[in-house]
């Protein structure tokens, strides 16, 4: 990406950028914009990469802002007047309608740029009043207004906020191009593509784990409880370890490790996630 990051923009995330971008240029923006796809495939890499394009005042015909420049400088610090980044206090918390009502009051500002932006991140956070809130903003937006969504559930949203926004969609990309991005990843301990049979495929969570000891330990007791459940002759020690871990990450590896046991059944070898088993206890299990 560009600004401080050293690694390069996620490829699978230019052509969004750019469908973005033109809008833009060609002043079709949405007033509101929804931007889906599942957790970990870049909604947020995608939307400050715009937001920042947005704020650059030294792009040219560029995708990216220049990084460089005043409003590069001031939207990478956060501090950027004419964008407001909305999200929970904490993971997990709910956006109330006292940030809508935030919103609104930074919308009705007079306004020194040409654009201002509004960014809601997860807005599947809101709360049904929260959303109703921003509702009349959405069917009226004021000039220069934009409302940039992101929601790895849209389907939580309500239908009237869903309708109102344009939807831009990021699909789980080709697993070749996000091998090929994290390569550019230094310091690793597993291979890139253990890390993303081990992330169900998500590029954010497997650079993480090939990048970061949280993400590591925590794929670690995931992967010994997994490993317990596949040797298990006692159900104890299995639940010891299923306590260790945080049932977020390890529910969907337990989904996709009976998926790879279903796999082992069928085609009588071991798929990628299978593979970070050892062979004779998934046989085992299998039978
Ligand atoms: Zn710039």
């Amino acid at each position: 990406m560009t600004g401080s990051d050293q690694r390069p923009f996620p490829p699978w995330l230019e052509v969004r950028l750019g469908e973005l971008v033109r809008l833009v240029s060609a002043n079709q923006a949405p007033s509101g914009l929804l931007v889906t796809g599942p957790k970990g495939v870049g909604k947020g890499i995608l939307a400050r990469a715009f937001l920042q394009r947005m704020a650059c005042t030294d792009a040219g015909d560029s995708r990216y802002g220049c990084g460089r420049c005043n409003g590069c400088r001031s939207f990478l610090g956060a501090s950027h007047p004419e964008i407001l980044h909305v999200m929970p206090e904490a993971p997990g918390k709910e956006i109330l309608v006292d940030h809508i009502r935030e919103v609104i009051e930074f919308l009705s500002l007079s306004r020194s740029g040409p654009a201002r932006l509004v960014f809601i991140e997860p807005a599947e956070a809101m709360t049904v009043n929260a959303a109703n809130a921003l509702l009349k903003t959405l069917e009226e937006p004021p000039g220069g207004a934009m409302l940039l969504l992101s929601a790895a559930q849209p389907a939580r949203l309500p239908a009237t906020v869903r309708s109102r926004c344009r939807l831009l969609r990021v699909p789980v990309p080709d697993r070749g191009v996000v091998a090929d991005w994290l390569r550019s990843a230094a310091d690793r301990e597993m291979s890139v593509e253990e890390a993303l049979a081990a992330c169900l495929d998500r590029p954010l969570e497997a650079q993480a784990l090939l990048e970061d000891d949280t993400a590591r330990s925590a794929w670690q007791a995931d992967h010994a409880a997994l490993q317990a459940l596949l040797r298990g002759t006692s159900p104890f020690p299995v639940i010891e370890r299923f306590l260790a871990c945080d049932l977020a990450s390890l529910l969907p590896r337990l989904q996709r490790l009976l998926l790879s046991v279903q796999h082992y059944l069928v085609q009588g070898e071991r798929d990628a996630f299978g593979r970070l088993f050892d062979s004779d206890s998934l046989q085992r299990f299998a039978h």
